[in-house]
């Protein structure tokens, strides 16, 4: 590895041996490695091994100093330059090319001058060498990480690490930067509006401590479901300046879910189940009292149940639950839920409407059952009662006056709607 205590690395490129002494003695005190060449050939190799830290360059090298001097200069190495030699040398070079940000030292050296120029060069050659090492340290820390991570100044991604570029299926973050990615496109969801990085940095900084998750999927391969993350985000030293860490929790969140259902779900129609129900029915009922807003209940009955089992086997049965429970969703609006009440009896939970229009749900749900056949029974219908939420009530008198109601359509023939008869307290 190398030292950085001590000055690091000077070429002098010298053909004068007085010079050369001079120079590299003035220079040992201050650098960990000199190296002297007297010819363009030989400061060049050695230039081309290792990027010196300083570089002296006589006017007059052997070979030709303005070419080693581009090559000190070039972009991506920019060596701190001191051109040496006599006053006519130098100005003879300088009449036949021009080399912008070179330090002239002439000869007669006087070397306390020359001596603080190059203390003031190596400083600032070691400054940026720890700069580049921070850098360097910074993205290896973060390439060993076995989450996606990425460091977001304001509006800017500055890196993404190993592990993200590989969720991604790239090789490095040169093929990122050549293909002309941004993390932006990754995202299952519409994109923050004020862009990922500032989004994350935002993140940082808030109060309530939120948990925040990330959609990722890859654009070449749309087919599959995309990852869901779980996203950390610490401040980091510098101006709006974050690091961003990325949990998979894919598996995680299937399994939330999949116990979510299994608790909230009837799993043959994927209706809600009886306990479900009576949680929605308590917040819609609560909700409705508060703000004064209708609620209503359609609760439903297939007719003949009994004789579909019978005619066409249980099975049939089952797929008749299965396509009636789909055909009643396709016609609700989104805020009204479906429930598995019983064997084959089911509630609509209505919020926003009152007993007219539950009503007209509810005929149009008879006509969705009734209008078709059904793939295993063929023709099918049901009976429908209608109530109303009367405000303060327990959920369970709306739904038992939807029952008489269900009864009363029962009995007057089936594949019929009936509401609730007027309560004498109903506030219509
Ligand atoms: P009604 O018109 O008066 O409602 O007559 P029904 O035959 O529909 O009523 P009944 O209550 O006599 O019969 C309901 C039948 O539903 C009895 C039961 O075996 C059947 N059943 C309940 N749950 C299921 C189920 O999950 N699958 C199937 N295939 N049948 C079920
Ligand atoms: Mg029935
Ligand atoms: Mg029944």
């Amino acid at each position: 590895m190398e030292e950085h205590g001590r000055g690091g690395y000077a070429l002098v490129a010298e053909a004068d041996p007085w010079a050369r002494d001079l120079l590299e003695g003035l220079l040992r005190p201050r650098c960990s490695r000199v190296v002297a060449a007297d010819t363009y050939e030989a400061a060049a190799r050695a230039a081309a091994r290792q990027t010196p830290d300083v570089a002296l360059v006589a006017a007059d090298l052997p070979g030709g100093a303005a070419a080693l001097v581009a090559a000190l200069r070039e972009p991506g190495r920019r060596v701190p330059v001191f051109l040496t030699g006599t006053a006519a040398d130098i100005r003879r070079l300088l009449e036949t090319v021009s080399l912008p940000g070179v330090r002239l030292a002439q000869r007669p050296f006087d070397p306390a001058a020359l001596g603080e120029a190059l203390d003031e060069a190596l400083e600032a050659a070691g400054l940026k060498r720890r700069l580049e090492d921070a850098w360097e340290l910074t993205h290896r820390l973060l390439d060993d990480m076995p989450q996606p991570a990425a460091i977001m100044q304001g509006a800017r991604v500055l890196g993404i690490n190993r592990a993200w570029l590989r969720f991604l299926g790239l090789a490095s973050r040169q093929e990122f930067v050549a293909r002309g990615l941004s993390l932006e496109q990754f995202l299952a969801d519409p994109p923050p509006e004020e862009g990922l990085a500032a989004w994350a940095c935002r993140l940082a900084d808030d109060p309530l401590d939120r948990e925040h998750r990330l959609r990722l999927t890859h654009p070449d391969r749309p087919g599959q479901p995309p990852h869901v993350f779980q996203v950390a985000v610490t401040r980091l030293p510098g101006p709006s300046r974050c690091l961003l860490t990325l949990a998979d929790v894919t598996e995680l969140e299937l399994e939330r879910r999949e116990l979510l259902d299994l608790a909230n779900l009837d799993p043959l129609t994927r209706a809600l189940n009886r306990r479900k129900l009576a949680e929605v029915l308590a917040e819609e009922a609560s909700r409705a009292s508060r703000y004064g807003a209708p609620l209503s209940a359609v609760l439903l009955d297939i007719d003949h149940f009994k004789a579909i089992n019978d005619t066409h086997g249980h099975d049939a049965g089952d797929a008749v639950l299965v396509e009636l429970a789909a055909r009643l969703r396709s016609r609700l609006r989104k805020v009204d839920r479906l429930a598995r009440f019983g064997g084959e009896e089911f509630v609509v939970v209505a919020p926003g409407i009152d007993l007219e229009q539950a009503a007209e749900l509810a005929e149009r749900l008879r006509l969705a059952v009734a209008g078709e056949d059904f793939a295993a029974a063929g023709r099918v219908t049901a009976s429908f009662g209608v109530a109303r939420h009367l405000s303060g009530e327990a959920p369970e008198a709306m739904l038992s006056r939807a029952d008489k109601a269900l009864y009363r359509a029962k009995s007057g023939g089936r594949n019929r709607v009936e509401r609730e008869a007027s309560p004498p307290n109903a506030a219509i």
